[in-house]
């Protein structure tokens, strides 16, 4: 078969795999045949740039970097929606719409979803733009971003206008949300508070790849253009479905507000089954003529309201304030509260955030609060019930002092955790920072859980991650459900632990707001840990997508002699505290602040070993060009398109030859 053909007739076949998955949630083939048939197109679309196509589902994986999303006027505005809490509320609004239109009135009922407004734009089929809503008047362009969401379709099926925008809601489901909380706290980095902030979060990620990691979902509930021949935004929903967009299947037309309130009634008590998370109901009239007629006010359309649901909230009483230490040495105050029945759990303790929260609600112990269960995982205190608070109770003063090792605590600028600073000798820092260089995406070590880390600790066999290596089989032996077996495995674990990779090693070290992507890029800059200790807040700075707070918390770990004791130490065990011999071989930092764009075929090099090479050096590879590419590197039989944008952005153009000379 001709390679055009076969190109084409993959990402066809992909795409209607990605959407019966994404969309229908109704897969017809593995994950794994799904993945060689993915690869199969990457090889082929590598080999074949001529036949380059920016929405070919290979892109959903990212790539692009955005160093600045560029504004979009929308061609249409955004507007917000009118509010209302109650039935009489929605009356009045029927009430205001029977007055200002003719003939009888459906409504369609819909949920509101709550994350982050988009709006998509479509030309010819193909999605051509993604912007936020911004202030409604113009937004953000983050098609990049947008593209590496799954159930975006990138193409789309059936009738559908020559152009048209289509609006809705990018989410995060509980589900996946909690997913990477798990991994953050994992890599001693703060959970996120909640899935909506954490999607729009997400739409302004630099980088394309990093949002394409998230499980981000994007529901649709709006068609807005010219000449489209659609009559009713119900009918505009079944439409959006055919085209192949995920349009979610609860909504309903109504005829009357008491239908609409048994909807809302209906899905104020059901909401918490769906996947992700709602705020309320959004009531619409269903003629795209009546709609017309109604208009809009200055912020809102007449002709649609949202009915809030009531957050699930309770009463009770806070018994105690109480203070947990993590792995980190952050704080994070607990309210102990008498248990109480909340959205189907029991729930006993809800988290205070920090001292400025305490302060702000004025919250003390005694008191009556509320209780709320949102996205969030851990449930919250949302505010005090005064009346019921006892004329004697004293005001909170937030803890001085570490509850464990009793050392006073410290809260840096700007930061809203109270930190414990005895990093090397409070109990819970000590266990969770060893638990940490022990897990599986740090250390990995092989006959040592958790359990046995604790009984080491709590039998002052070791204080910090270092003194694992002194540990002998006969210290071992002695301690609880220890066998002879056992104590060998967990030796020799140790004893392996000492080949693992300069990066791993540099992220078990625990080091606050190094996870495993930053420990990758602090390892490939300094290349061991000498030049990494010796570099001063500035330089780290310097390095590309390395922030103030990571810069800080870098050099404060290393300012400490205690902890440069324990490294010395590490590395003095024999284990990786630089970059192996063969992967420094070929590093420099030659191509640095460089960006570059490779396309089409290369004689001397493929395009791997070249995106390798310029990784290699310091340089970037990006996927597509921008006013930020500084290079595009091009062979034979470049995609017309690329080389258009380039010669447009006056981006340099050079040669295979020209490159490997740039490396000499
Ligand atoms: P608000 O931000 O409270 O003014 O509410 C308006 C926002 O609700 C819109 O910008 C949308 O992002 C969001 N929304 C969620 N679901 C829907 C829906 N089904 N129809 C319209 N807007 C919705
Ligand atoms: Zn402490």
């Amino acid at each position: 078969m001709d390679v055009e053909k076969k190109i084409n007739q993959l990402r066809e076949e992909l795409q209607q795999h990605n959407y019966n998955y994404y969309v229908l949630d109704k897969p017809e083939i593995s994950d794994y045949d799904f993945d060689i048939k993915l690869k199969e197109l990457q090889e082929l679309e590598e080999k074949h740039p001529e036949f380059a196509d920016e929405n070919s589902p290979t892109q959903r994986v990212g790539g692009a970097v955005t160093k600045s999303f560029a504004t979009v006027v929308h061609e249409f505005r955004m507007y917000s929606l009118s509010n209302s809490y109650s039935k009489e509320e929605l009356e009045d609004w029927e009430k205001r719409v029977k007055k200002l239109v003719d003939g009888k009135v459906e409504y369609v009922c819909e949920l509101k979803y709550d994350g982050a407004s988009i709006s998509l734009t479509y030309e010819n089929g193909q999605l051509v733009r993604a912007v936020t809503r911004g202030d409604g008047i113009q937004g953000d362009d983050v098609t990049n971003n947008v593209k590496t969401i799954r159930s975006v379709p990138l193409k789309l099926k059936g009738d559908f206008p020559e152009k048209f925008h289509i609006r809705g809601e990018i989410v995060l489901p509980y589900e996946g949300f909690a997913k990477m909380n798990a991994e953050r706290v994992e890599a001693g980095e703060e959970p996120y508070a909640n899935p909506r902030n954490t999607a729009s979060g997400s739409l302004k990620l630099q980088d394309s790849a990093e949002v394409a990691k998230r499980p981000l979902d994007c529901l649709l509930y709006n068609i807005t253009g010219e000449n489209i021949n659609i009559k009713s935004q119900f009918e505009s929903l079944q439409k959006a479905r055919e085209w192949g967009f995920k349009v979610p299947d609860e909504s309903e037309l109504k005829t009357s507000t008491s239908a609409v309130m048994d909807y809302v009634n209906y899905w104020d008590v059901h909401r918490h089954d769906l996947p992700y998370e709602t705020d309320g109901v959004v009531v619409k009239v269903n003629s795209f003529h009546q709609q017309d007629e109604l208009g809009y006010t200055a912020k809102s359309p007449r002709w649609a309201m949202a009915y809030k649901f009531k957050a699930e909230q309770e009463s009770t009483k806070l018994n105690k304030i109480t203070y947990q230490v993590g792995r980190t040495g952050a704080i994070t105050p607990v309210a102990n509260l008498e248990p109480v029945q909340l959205a189907g759990t029991v729930v006993k303790r809800a988290s205070l955030h920090n001292a400025d929260q305490i302060e702000k609600l004025d919250i003390r112990e005694g008191d009556t609060v509320f209780v709320e269960k949102g996205g969030e995982i851990i449930p919250k205190i949302v505010g005090v019930d005064f009346t019921k608070r006892d004329p004697d109770s004293k005001l909170t003063k937030y803890a001085q002092t570490c509850p464990e090792c009793d050392t006073e605590l410290i809260r840096n600028e700007g930061e809203a955790a109270h930190y414990c600073p005895n990093y090397n000798g409070c109990p819970p820092q000590i266990n969770g920072r060893i638990q940490h260089y022990i897990s599986r995406k740090a250390m990995d070590i092989e006959g040592l859980g958790g359990e046995t880390v604790n009984l080491l600790v709590s039998e002052k066999l070791i204080a910090n991650y270092a003194d694992l290596y002194t540990l002998k089989k006969e210290d071992v032996l002695p301690l609880e459900r220890m066998a002879d077996k056992s104590a060998e495995n967990l030796i020799n674990g140790i004893e392996k632990s000492k080949e693992i990779p300069f990066e791993r090693v540099l992220f078990a070290l625990g080091i606050r707001y190094v996870g495993e992507t930053v420990a990758k890029k602090l390892a490939k800059h300094y290349k061991n840990i000498d030049a990494l200790e010796a570099a001063s807040e500035e330089d780290l700075i310097a390095i590309d997508e390395i922030g103030e707070r990571i810069a800080w918390s870098v050099a404060d770990f290393f300012a400490s002699e205690e902890n440069r004791r324990i490294v010395e130490r590490l590395k003095n065990y024999g284990l990786q505290m630089q970059i192996s011999a063969e992967k420094l071989a070929n590093q420099t930092n030659i191509l640095e602040g460089n960006t570059f764009v490779i396309s089409g075929v290369f004689e001397k090099v493929s395009r791997n070993e070249l995106k390798k090479m310029i990784e290699d050096n310091g340089g970037k590879v990006s996927g597509s060009i921008s006013s930020k590419t500084n290079y595009l590197l091009a062979g034979e039989n470049m995609g017309p398109s690329k080389l258009a944008k380039a010669e447009k952005l006056g981006t340099n153009l050079i040669s295979e030859d020209q490159f490997l000379k740039m490396l000499k």
